[in-house]
């Protein structure tokens, strides 16, 4: 579909001013479809991290939200890093402030703070480690088992996280993502009998799945034989499977990929009702202004972002040197 404000064919003005302006566009899979197809590269947050850096483009458009900009800024400060539209956030980010972490850490002087990549850059510059849902379970197990962990802000990751690691010193902060209250152990049950020959598939991206991962581990109804994949695994499970049928967790954004790639076969999502509103706030409309105006602007701030750094790439090398790296 082309969308088009006086006259202009966004995705041609689009084209050209990404040539004159040497920009990439990025975009995080729950992003609507006309986003996704203009981008040059589509991934989870940790994916999108790392083709900011490894762009060497002059402005990145980061069609996600604010956190991930923030991220993308903190991983390339030389370069400017544009979010086409400031309301933009998340609401799991949105459940921890530093004021907050600094107040929590202050009453247990002695632990480490492992934070979920959905945090603002203030948090981060106050925490030790960095962890996306992916890669949650192996950032706490490269820590000492008997050093105190508090980790912040998703309180389903944290849950998981406990169950798998086995750790009793690990603190979780109660935040939660509003969009994974559409995926229910109920809704899960309901969708895998209506589907009883599909593969059960989950995408770990986001709070709003967290609550799932938690329920894999427990063993929920419907949820024993899930396979938890990263972008990159379910984009590949899915075409090399035999299975034509497959029940999908997640925000319903990576459909759009998935039915893309394999048209012959269906996907279904647990709930319909399963929408990051924040994610699909960004529209072409927005992405042409964001190029032709330089804006957003995303910058962080020198003194916070010397310290943000430090627990991103913490997780980035321990991914990198993963022999299961998720990249
Ligand atoms: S799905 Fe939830 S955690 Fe992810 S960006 Fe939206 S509000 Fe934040």
């Amino acid at each position: 579909m082309i969308e088009s404000i006086q006259g202009l064919d966004l995705v041609q003005e689009i084209n050209k001013l990404r040539v004159q302006k040497n920009a990439v566009i990025l975009a995080h899979n729950y992003q609507i479809p006309e986003v996704q197809d203009i981008a040059d590269f589509v991934a989870d947050s940790l994916g999108l991290a790392y083709a900011a850096e490894e762009s060497t483009a002059e402005t990145i458009v980061l069609c996600g939200v604010e956190f991930m900009a923030e991220t993308a800024s903190l991983l390339c400060p030389d370069r400017t890093v544009l979010l086409p539209d400031t309301q933009a956030g998340c609401s799991l980010a949105q459940s921890i402030t530093g004021e907050q972490l600094a107040d929590w850490k202050h009453q247990y002087p002695e632990a480490v703070v492992v934070c979920y990549v959905n945090t603002s850059a203030e948090v981060k510059s106050l925490s030790d480690y960095c962890c996306t849902s992916t890669n949650a379970v192996q950032v706490v197990e490269s820590i000492p088992k008997n050093q105190e962990i508090l980790f912040v802000p998703d309180m389903f990751l944290g849950a998981y996280v406990k169950k798998k690691t086995g750790r009793k010193n690990i603190r979780v902060w109660m935040g939660e993502c509003h969009v994974h209250a559409g995926i229910s152990e109920e809704s899960i049950s309901t969708a895998r009998k209506e589907h009883p020959k599909a593969e059960f598939l989950v995408h770990p991206e986001c709070g709003c799945i967290s609550s799932t991962m938690y329920l894999t581990a427990e063993n929920g109804k419907g949820t024993h034989d899930a396979r938890i994949l990263s972008t990159g695994g379910m984009i590949k499970h899915a075409k090399t499977s035999s299975n034509k049928e497959f029940v999908i967790a997640t925000e319903t954004g990576i459909l759009h990929r998935l039915e893309k790639d394999n048209p012959e076969k269906s996907f279904f999502p647990v709930s319909r009702a399963n929408v990051c509103h924040f994610m699909k706030m960004i529209t072409l409309e927005k992405v042409y202004r964001s190029l032709k105006e330089g804006v957003h602007r995303v910058t962080v701030d020198e003194s916070i972002a010397s310290k943000a750094r430090i627990p991103i790439n913490r997780m980035l090398d321990l991914q990198r040197t993963s022999p299961a790296s998720a990249k």
